[in-house]
């Protein structure tokens, strides 16, 4: 659903109908501020809450957070946890027919469980039989051509597979919050094939790539891709060149600064990131940089030194 078919003004109706007046509204930014119903209300037990407008909604992104008690109460998710939490049946039902796409399970929906393939063997844990195998020195001879050091293939436990449907590639395994696998990326290491990727059917639009390295307070890196992740500190591949919704409410959360690097061909996109990104909680916390239009960041081994990271006016 595009911005041009929803009617914003009906859904700040029903925000008010249902949280009171808006204290603040950012329409350019698609931002509305409210007193919290949790601990303005419930917690302080008063009728006409504090006045601070600490519940911030942004009605173009479907998502609400409470600054203050959004972390130790769970305030915080879709707009379509909010209407069912504070709402009536009936202006959840009005806002269903409003935002059709939007509902509590986005946020959490239980993807296919992914495996590794059984063929599956880890560049650090091979055995010293198989690296003297030319199937062995095949897959390593490739990380090394792509600059990855031994530290990366154990840090990501990078791995490949020499048989089986995913024959010949590399594997780069991606692991959630509690170090469960949830994606992997296989790239084949052929000079001639007709499949340079080959993924599992899971969502990849709901995970964040190997979230249990992420470090939320740190600076974080945007990239393109797995390969690229590799090579920065504290990286999050967007696994293309368009961010997922789930990514975005990841970083709109909880990230402090964001540092756009995609391919040098796709400076269009980055700057539409940039611009998506900064607002908010986040305004004034994005930063850019344009790499040369044939290099990715996996080609200069990570190294921005050479780049200017800045901010667009
Ligand atoms: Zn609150």
């Amino acid at each position: 659903m595009t911005d041009a078919t929803i009617d914003y003004g009906v859904i700040i109706e029903l925000l008010e109908d249902i949280l009171g007046d808006y204290k603040m509204h950012n329409d350019y930014k698609g931002q509305i501020s409210f007193d919290c119903p949790v601990c303005s209300y419930d917690l302080k037990g008063l009728d006409q809450g504090d006045g601070k407008g600490n519940l911030e909604v942004n009605y173009r992104y479907n998502v609400y957070k409470c600054w203050s008690c959004g972390e130790t109460h769970g305030t915080h998710g879709s707009i379509y946890k909010l209407i069912s939490k504070h709402g009536t049946p009936k202006q959840l039902k009005k806002y269903k027919l409003l935002r059709p796409d939007d509902n509590e399970e986005l946020g959490k929906k239980v993807y296919k469980q992914v495996k590794l393939p059984k063929e599956f063997v880890s560049f650090s844990n091979a055995s010293e039989g198989l690296k003297l195998t030319h199937f062995y020195r095949y897959a390593h001879n490739y990380v090394k051509s792509r600059n990855i050091t031994d530290e990366m293939l154990k840090k990501f436990n990078i791995g490949f597979c020499y048989q089986g449907p995913y024959m010949n590639r590399i594997i780069i395994p991606s692991y959630d919050i509690d170090g469960h696998l949830n994606y992997f990326i296989a790239r084949s290491y052929e000079t001639r094939t007709k499949m340079k990727y080959k993924n599992p059917e899971a969502q990849k639009e709901i995970i964040i790539f190997n979230e249990k390295l992420i470090n939320w307070n740190d600076p974080i890196y945007i990239v393109e891709g797995a390969f690229d992740s590799i090579f920065l500190p504290n990286a999050i591949p967007m696994l293309g060149k368009v961010m997922s919704e789930k990514l975005f409410e990841q970083l709109y959360e909880k990230a402090n600064k964001i540092v756009v690097v995609l391919d040098g061909d796709a400076w269009e996109n980055a700057q539409l990131i940039y611009h998506k990104l900064n607002g908010g909680r986040l305004f004034g916390k994005i930063w850019i940089t344009k790499l040369p239009l044939d290099k990715d960041i996996a080609d200069l081994q990570g190294d921005l030194s050479n780049y200017k990271i800045y901010q667009i006016d």
